[in-house]
């Protein structure tokens, strides 16, 4: 498909969560299997470009898209957890959300030091969460050495956030 046609598997949902907030619904998406797959395979094929050794996506809708693509890739796959989740030790890294903070966990043994590592997520918006995500590999050791979206709010400015801290940033498409 083409990326507009991509791009028109989207549905955009008026005031979720919150009045005045156009949420990006990709659910529309997954329940196309032609529009899924090649989300899917253009996802592998921008991360594959920076020749990672493992996949990483954060909870939720980063392990649809991320695992995904690590089977595409015969690539191993990690989450990246929402707090309390992981039954193993685990690093975890807190960061800023409009109102108040969120955490995320990772397995402190699932990641080698030196792994080039790629983040996979459905969106970006601010980044703080891929910012995280990025932290978080930096505590285990690794190198995140890029992110694949499948949907950039470029007004937002987390990808030109991630890209200065040193994280290439690719995307299938962007929305005002
Ligand atoms: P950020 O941390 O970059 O501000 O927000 C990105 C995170 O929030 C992603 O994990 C993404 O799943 C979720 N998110 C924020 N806004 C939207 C949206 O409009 N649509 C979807 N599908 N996810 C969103």
């Amino acid at each position: 498909m083409t990326p507009a046609e991509l791009r028109a598997l989207v549905r955009t949902v008026p005031d979720f969560p919150a009045k005045g907030i156009q949420f990006r619904d990709i659910t529309t998406l997954l329940n196309h299997g032609r529009g899924l797959a090649d989300s899917v395979a253009a996802l592998a094929d921008n991360v594959a470009a920076h020749a990672p050794d493992r996949i990483v996506g954060m909870e939720a809708r980063g392990f649809i898209f991320g695992a995904a693509v690590a089977v595409h890739l015969s690539l191993p796959f990690v989450p990246i957890r929402k707090p309390g989740k992981l039954p193993v030790e685990a690093l975890s890294v807190d960061y800023a959300l409009e109102y108040g903070t969120d955490r995320l966990e990772l397995d402190a043994g699932a990641i080698a030091k030196g792994d080039r590592i790629a983040i996979v997520d459905d969106l970006i918006a601010t980044g703080g969460t891929a910012l995280a995500a990025a932290e978080l590999l930096r505590q285990a050791g690794a190198d995140a050495v890029c992110a694949g979206f499948v949907i950039d709010l470029p007004d937002l400015g987390g990808a030109a956030k991630l890209e200065a801290d040193g994280v290439p940033v690719s995307a299938l498409m962007q929305f005002d």
